[in-house]
Formats: structure tokens, C-alpha cells, sequence
């Protein structure tokens, strides 16, 4: 028996004997199977293979957690460390010992929130190292492959944690599409954590807003909009995306403004020919 692992998307599964069948979140049109077609994992294997985690301090209170090798989609998660408590901020497959010092040093983990399920991961034997809940929106709730009390699933459009640090649900990518405001983040300016619900893009002055970004299926205008309309109220300086250097490193909260009427007047305007 063991908790497979599908090394395309890096999403840990529920006990069984054999691997799935399948994996349903990388079946789904937004995402992928492998060239080489599905394969499985443990993370015992991971373990005894040469996977070490890297962290990388981006701003006080907020280091980037990732592994190298690559691996799965290359997630990279975001330790946030508030009075209150620490939050982890989407996931990784990966976790060792070395890893689990490193953040019991600085605290633990008061609370997992994870953006989306390209980032559930192996979110439950997290939770269960650090002896912390989990907050995924419930409109996502179907793509959960290892249920678990650990989880808490809450509804509507924001979910507050402490200190300010509140989850925001703006759907897009995913009905249950969520991202973390952290008010005191960048010298009190205020930071935005988006996952890839908010895309940071190559020109980092600039987000977008898709589907499915690997199969580059874009969203209808309206959804865009009510990502814009729900977002307009919070103010942020800074905006961190899905991958390492996926950073707007200022002036976020305009970067995001204009790019939702960009992307709203590109679909608007198709050239006809
Ligand atoms: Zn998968
Ligand atoms: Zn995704």
C-alpha cells in the first residue's frame, strides 16, 4: 500500500495497493499526461533519490520553498511568517526532514492555503507533519485525490485567516481559484500571492489570465472582469506568481488593473483576417 504520486503534475494520491488508473487532474484539458504517459512515485523513492528543497528569502517574512531537481510542473511554495503564526502558501511534493527543520526553526506551520489543485501536491502529509489545517476553497473540492480531516473547506469570496492575511476567491483558471492579501507585506504597501490564478508573464510589468496556461486556452472577458472587480478594492505593491521569478516587484495593483483591459480589449478586437 502506498500514497502514489503522479510525477507530471506532482499530486500525491489516496492509500491503495497499485497506482491509479489514472490521474484526473492531469487528464483534465488543463493540463497534460506525459510524453511518456502517466507515471507514478512515492515520496519514499523521492526521498532516497537526490530531491533536496532550496529556500530563497524574497522580502522579510516571505521565503520561496522549491525543489531541485525540478519537479512535476516545478511548484514552488511560499512560507509567509506573520505574529500570529506562519501560513504555508500553495505546495510542493517534495518534504524531507532538512526541510522540516528548516521550518520548525522559524516557527512551523500555523496554516496550509493552496491557490488551486496544480498546487494540491502532497498537501496532507504537509498538514500532518506540522500538525496544521489546510483552507482550500470549496469549489475545488472534486480534485482532492487524498481526502483528509486536515482540510477545511470554506465558501464564498474571502476567507480571513489573522493579521489581515485574508484568501480571496477569483475563480478564472478554476471555479475555486484563490489568492492570498497580505497587508504588512512589502514595508506595509501591502503583497498579493496568486499562484497562477494571476499569471505573472515574461514582461513582468504585466499579468494575464487563462484557462489552461500549458494549453493556452484563454478565459471569456467576464470572468476577467470580476477577477479585476474583486481585486480593484485591495491595495499591494507587490505580486508574487506561481514559479520563482514570477514577481511583479511593483506597482502590482496597476499591473493587474491594466493587464485585465488589455486582455478584456485583445479579446474584444480580433482581427478579422
Ligand atoms: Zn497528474
Ligand atoms: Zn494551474
Amino acid at each position: 500500500m502506498d500514497y502514489w504520486i503522479c510525477t507530471t503534475c506532482g499530486t500525491q494520491f489516496t492509500l491503495s495497493q497499485i497506482p491509479p488508473q489514472a490521474c484526473p487532474i492531469c487528464s483534465d484539458k488543463r493540463q497534460y499526461i506525459g510524453y511518456e504517459g502517466q507515471k507514478w512515485t512515492t515520496l519514499a523513492a523521492m526521498q532516497s533519490g537526490d530531491s533536496h528543497n532550496v529556500f530563497k528569502e524574497y522580502e522579510p517574512g516571505l521565503t520561496g520553498i522549491g525543489t531541485e531537481p525540478t519537479f512535476a510542473i516545478g511548484q514552488r511554495a511560499l512560507l509567509l511568517q506573520t505574529d500570529q503564526g506562519n501560513i504555508l502558501w500553495d505546495c510542493i511534493t517534495y518534504l524531507d526532514d532538512d526541510t522540516v527543520a528548516v521550518i520548525q526553526q522559524r516557527g512551523g506551520l500555523k496554516a496550509i492555503a493552496i491557490s488551486h489543485p496544480h498546487f494540491y501536491t502532497s498537501m496532507v502529509e504537509w498538514a500532518e507533519q506540522f500538525d496544521a489545517p489546510i483552507y482550500l476553497h470549496e469549489a475545488n473540492r472534486r480534485w482532492v485525490m487524498r481526502p483528509s480531516e486536515r482540510i477545511t473547506f470554506w465558501s464564498g469570496e474571502t476567507h480571513h485567516l489573522w493579521n489581515g492575511v485574508t484568501l480571496l476567491r477569483l475563480g478564472g483558471h478554476f471555479p475555486g481559484g484563490t489568492v492570498l492579501y497580505w497587508p504588512q507585506g512589502a514595508d506595509g504597501k501591502g503583497v498579493l500571492l496568486s499562484g497562477d490564478i494571476i499569471q505573472v508573464v515574461a514582461d513582468r510589468r504585466w499579468v494575464s489570465f487563462m484557462y489552461s496556461y500549458p494549453n493556452l486556452i484563454p478565459l471569456p472577458a467576464d470572468k476577467v472582469l470580476r477577477i479585476r472587480e474583486t481585486i480593484e478594492p485591495y491595495q499591494f505593491e507587490r505580486l508574487y506568481g506561481a514559479w520563482w521569478e514570477r514577481v511583479v516587484a511593483q506597482d502590482a495593483h496597476q499591473a493587474v488593473m491594466r493587464s485585465a483591459e488589455r486582455y478584456i480589449q485583445a479579446l474584444d478586437h480580433v482581427p478579422s483576417t
